[in-house]
């Protein structure tokens, strides 16, 4: 059972259910879908994540279920929510044309998947490049277990500016509100993936696919160690970037997790929603110690 999960979770979330999502979408079928395969893919997860555990102790709250919880409702909402506009939005945009909705659904569906990864990716690095834009990215960053519903600890004013970043281009080309609803859950099953307790293989393709791998070193909590696989979908940005980094050898637990220079970061929910807005949420410039064992994974 555990081969069974270790090698065959990543196929049946990014194959199966984002297939359902795309035959689902190509059918038209009604949003509450979206809904439905998303509540899926939460419930697999969690699953996945008893059976097969990295770390048994990230199973267990640190006093963060009901926060998390908050966290991912409020923003899977705003995200369906913001899919519901799209029809409105495509109405009123001179430029439908451009969409190539002559292609097959999965084309089309992998194509704004394309075009989301890039923007998204690169809001996610300039989060920790800006400050104002740390100050929200932060919340995702506090985190002191990783496992699946951190994908969704965000800042609804961050994960609005991604979105935007992402999914604007494509409104702009006419993006259909059938595949945005697939490539809401397609984000949702990437979030999932990306921050799964779970201690799954993906061979070589760890080095292109945004997985779980390669995200643990991007939660790593020293200043500038954790600046790395910033990629949402892929990892192609960050080769291209030169912020790919990856070291087989590496284990994780709690203490490497976090943010070094806000040890202190508040942990209730209303109070992250205001601490970008305080003069606390401020972006720490000040380096603190790197341990030498962690300094350096071999970037290229
Ligand atoms: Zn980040």
């Amino acid at each position: 059972m555990t081969t069974l999960v270790r090698w065959g979770y990543v196929p049946f979330m990014l194959i199966g259910i984002n297939s359902a999502a795309a035959y689902l979408g190509a059918v038209r079928a009604s949003e509450l879908w979206a809904v439905a395969l998303i509540v899926t893919a939460v419930a697999c997860s969690f699953a996945a994540e008893r059976l097969l555990p990295y770390r048994r102790q990230w199973n267990s709250p640190l006093d963060d279920a009901g926060r998390d919880s908050a966290h991912a409702v409020v923003n899977e909402a705003f995200i369906l929510a913001s899919v519901a506009v799209i029809p409105v939005l495509a109405a009123i945009m001179p430029s439908r044309s451009l969409w190539p909705a002559g292609w097959p659904f999965v084309a089309q569906l992998l194509f704004a998947i394309l075009i989301a990864d890039f923007g998204i990716t690169t809001v996610h690095l300039a989060s920790h490049r800006i400050g104002w834009l740390w100050r929200f990215h932060a919340v995702h960053h506090s985190i002191r277990r990783f496992y699946g519903l951190n994908g969704l600890m965000k800042h609804p004013v961050h994960q609005a500016v991604e979105m935007a970043a992402g999914v604007l281009p494509l409104i702009l080309l006419g993006l259909p509100v059938h595949v945005a609803s697939a490539l809401s859950v397609c984000v949702a099953v990437q979030l999932l993936l990306q921050h799964a307790n779970v201690d799954y293989r993906v061979g070589p393709l760890r080095s292109v696919l945004a997985l779980n791998e390669g995200h643990r070193f991007h939660h790593l909590k020293w200043a500038g160690v954790g600046d790395v696989n910033f990629g949402l979908f892929t990892l192609i940005w960050d080769h291209l970037y030169r912020t790919y980094a990856f070291d087989p050898q590496r284990r994780f637990s709690t203490d490497d997790l976090g943010m070094a220079a806000k040890p202190d970061y508040p942990e209730a929910y209303l109070r992250q929603l205001a601490e970008p807005f305080r003069a606390s949420g401020a972006c720490q410039f000040r380096q603190p110690e790197i341990p030498s064992r962690i300094s350096d994974y071999g970037r290229r």
